[in-house]
């Protein structure tokens, strides 16, 4: 009798278990973002969330950390802060982030580029292979990269200024014939004023020393990733900063002075 029931507790609690699996599955095409760009373009930089939490919603993304210190870039359930001196560190399970968009990794589409192209050529590329412009995309290019440029930027003092202001202090970062990988996301356009619409993307190098947020570069030969995401979960910071915040206003082109 007490076989009996053990054997059905392990057949239950099996049953749980697998249950539980396809349930977190289920869950992984999520986009999870913390706070909107317009709160970060008018300058609430205080970290919010941590990448302990972070790390829960993602293995894969971008971001930036407390205070603009910098541009995060997660893979393969890695965080890096690149700091304004061009080098990549480990994060922190502690630290915060006022912004971070993530999802877990899972390739829906791969494909490769073997010819020498820019920043542009591969915007038109990735958009003439996707089947929509309405869903969320997370984007890994794995490969040889011609030219990189790159920036980042130094950490604020508070009263912080807009981002328009920080992003004039943006070290800029040249690389030339280098391996690495590039991570970021296309999202559409109606995600304007809540994320980056378009093609955001952020770069580190192979053996994960230096990189920063994409401004330009020419593909050498690259293998491409798509994840087809279809889910979206936004964290907004319960704080008096966000609360006090005009996000009426349309900001556009400040975020394409600072993008590109
Ligand atoms: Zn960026």
């Amino acid at each position: 009798m007490i076989k009996r029931a053990s054997f059905l507790i392990i057949v239950i609690s099996l049953a749980l278990f697998f249950f539980g699996c396809s349930n977190l599955h289920k869950n992984r095409d999520v986009l999870y973002q913390t706070s909107t760009i317009n709160a970060l373009l008018e300058g609430v930089y205080d970290g919010d969330i941590t990448f302990h939490t972070v790390k829960e919603h993602g293995d894969f993304g971008l971001g930036t950390f407390h205070a603009l210190d910098g541009e995060m870039i997660a893979l393969d359930g890695h965080f890096y802060q690149i700091k304004s001196d061009g080098r990549a560190y480990p994060v922190d399970a502690s630290m915060k982030t006022p912004f971070a968009v993530v999802t877990f990794f899972e390739p829906d589409q791969t494909t490769s580029i073997d010819k020498q192209i820019d920043y542009k050529d591969l915007e038109g590329y990735l958009d003439s292979i996707l089947p929509t412009e309405n869903i969320f995309y997370a984007i890994r290019l794995k490969g040889t990269f011609s030219y990189i440029k790159a920036r980042s930027v130094p950490k604020q003092n508070k009263p912080y200024p807009p981002l328009v202001e920080a992003a004039k202090h943006q070290k800029i970062f040249e690389f030339h014939d280098v391996k690495g990988i590039i991570v970021g996301f296309r999202l559409p356009q109606y995600m304007k004023g809540i994320n980056v619409p378009g093609y955001h993307l952020h770069f580190i190098t192979d053996d994960r020393k230096a990189g920063g947020h994409l401004l330009a570069c020419t593909i050498k030969s690259v293998q491409v990733e798509i994840d087809y995401t279809n889910k979206f979960h936004m964290v907004l910071p319960e704080k008096d900063a966000f609360y006090n915040l005009d996000l009426t206003k349309d900001k556009h082109n400040q975020l394409d002075k600072i993008e590109k």
